[in-house]
C-alpha cells in the first residue's frame, strides 16, 4: 500500500492537474461510468465533531474507495491543528486490497477550487471581465485563485458578512495583478461570475442583485439548512450541478425544489455539457448558476492523479499491508 502524507501534497497537486481530474470525473458521472454511494455524516457526540464517508467507484478510471474525516471544531484553539480533517483511503477494484492513503485536507480545498473552475470554463461568457466574491474565508482563497485562471479577468469585487475577511481576497486579486473592491450585493450586478463560498444558513444574495449573462457557482451549500441565493435565482437561472440527487437535498437547489419553484428535471448535470449531451449556455443573456455540492468522487480523482504524481517523484511511502 502507498501513503502519500498530507505535509506532501502542497509540493505535488497542481490546479491544473486537480481540474482535469475533476472535469474527466464529472464528465464520467454524467455518461454513468462513475457514480457516488450516499454519504454518511454523524455528530459523534465527541468534540463536538461531524464525522463521516464519502465514497464512490469510476469505472472509466477505475478509481474505488471513499474519503473519511469531517469537523472537529475544537482543534485550532486546543490542539493547533485545522478543524477540517480528512484522509483518502484507495482500494483496488480488482481485488478489494488497499491500494492508498492520502492526506485529504489540502486536496479538499483544490478539488473543490476545481469544481466551480470547471463550471466556469464550461458556462460562463468568454468575454468575462468582473468576478465577484460572497465569502472571504479558507476555501474563497482558493476559489479565487482557481477561477481567475479559467477567464480573462480585470477586476474582482467581493463581499462578506466578517468585511475584516475582505483582505484575504484582496492578498489573491494581487498575487495576480489585479485590483479588488469591496462592494455591497447591490454592486454585484457588476459581475459577470460570481462564487459564492460561505457558511450562511439564510439566503444572501437576491436575484435581482444577477445581471443577465453572468455565471453564478454556488459552493458553499453543502448540507441540508444551509443557502447562499434566493430560491428566485434558480427559477431565472439555468441550473447546473455535480449530482442531481445531491443538488435537491444537500445543496443550493434543496430550496427552490421544496418551494416547488422548480423540478428535479430543472437541474442538469455539469457533466452533461462537457461531455456535449447539454449545450450548457446557449445566449449571452442566460444566468446559469452551478450548484457545487462536493461529491466523494472529485475526493478519489484527485487523490488517484496525486498517488500519480507521488510514485513518478518517488515520494509515496510504500508499506507491506
Ligand atoms: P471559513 O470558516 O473559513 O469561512 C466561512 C465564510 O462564511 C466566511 O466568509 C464567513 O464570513 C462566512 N459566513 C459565516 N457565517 C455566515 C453567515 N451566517 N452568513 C453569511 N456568511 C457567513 O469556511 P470555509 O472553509 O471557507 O468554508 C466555507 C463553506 O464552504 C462552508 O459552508 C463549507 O461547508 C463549504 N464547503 C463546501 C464544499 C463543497 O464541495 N461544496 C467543500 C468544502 C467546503
Amino acid at each position: 500500500m502507498l501513503i502519500v502524507p498530507e505535509r506532501e501534497i502542497a509540493d505535488l497537486m497542481t490546479r491544473d492537474a486537480a481540474f482535469a481530474a475533476v472535469e474527466k470525473v464529472f464528465a464520467a458521472m454524467a455518461s454513468g461510468k462513475a457514480y457516488n454511494f450516499p454519504v454518511v455524516r454523524e455528530a459523534i457526540g465527541h468534540e463536538d465533531a461531524l464525522y463521516g464517508f464519502k465514497g464512490g467507484f469510476d469505472r472509466a478510471g477505475l478509481t474505488l474507495g471513499l474519503k473519511a474525516g469531517g469537523y472537529w471544531p475544537n482543534n485550532l484553539e486546543k490542539r493547533g491543528l485545522i478543524n477540517h480533517q480528512s484522509t483518502v483511503f484507495l482500494f483496488d477494484p480488482d481485488t478489494g486490497k488497499a491500494k492508498a492513503m492520502v492526506g485529504g485536507n489540502l486536496l479538499t480545498a483544490l478539488r473543490t477550487a476545481a469544481a466551480s473552475s470547471v463550471s466556469i470554463r464550461h458556462l460562463a461568457r468568454k468575454d468575462a471581465k468582473v468576478i465577484g466574491m460572497i465569502g472571504a474565508g479558507h476555501q474563497a482563497k482558493f476559489q479565487l485563485r482557481a477561477a481567475l485562471e479559467q477567464r480573462d479577468f480585470e477586476k474582482v469585487i467581493g463581499w462578506n458578512l466578517h468585511p475584516e475577511m475582505l483582505s484575504n481576497l484582496e492578498e489573491v486579486a494581487a498575487e495576480a495583478g489585479l485590483p479588488f473592491e469591496a462592494v455591497d450585493l447591490d454592486e454585484m450586478r457588476a459581475a459577470d461570475v460570481i462564487i459564492s463560498i460561505t457558511s450562511s444558513f439564510d439566503a444572501i444574495l437576491n436575484a435581482d442583485q444577477v445581471s443577465p449573462g453572468t455565471h453564478v457557482a454556488c459552493m458553499g451549500t453543502d448540507t441540508k439548512g444551509k443557502q447562499e441565493v434566493d430560491p428566485q435565482l434558480l427559477v431565472k437561472a439555468d441550473v447546473f450541478t455535480d449530482e442531481v440527487a445531491q443538488s435537491i437535498s444537500i445543496g443550493e437547489a434543496q430550496h427552490a425544489v421544496a418551494q416547488g419553484l422548480i423540478a428535479e428535471a430543472d437541474v442538469a448535470q455539469l457533466g452533461a455539457v462537457i461531455n456535449g449531451t447539454n449545450p450548457g449556455r446557449i445566449s449571452d443573456d442566460q444566468i446559469t448558476l452551478f450548484d457545487g455540492t462536493g461529491v466523494g468522487l472529485q475526493d478519489l480523482a484527485v487523490a488517484a492523479a496525486v498517488v500519480d504524481l507521488a510514485v513518478e517523484k518517488g515520494i509515496a511511502i510504500e508499506v507491506d499491508f
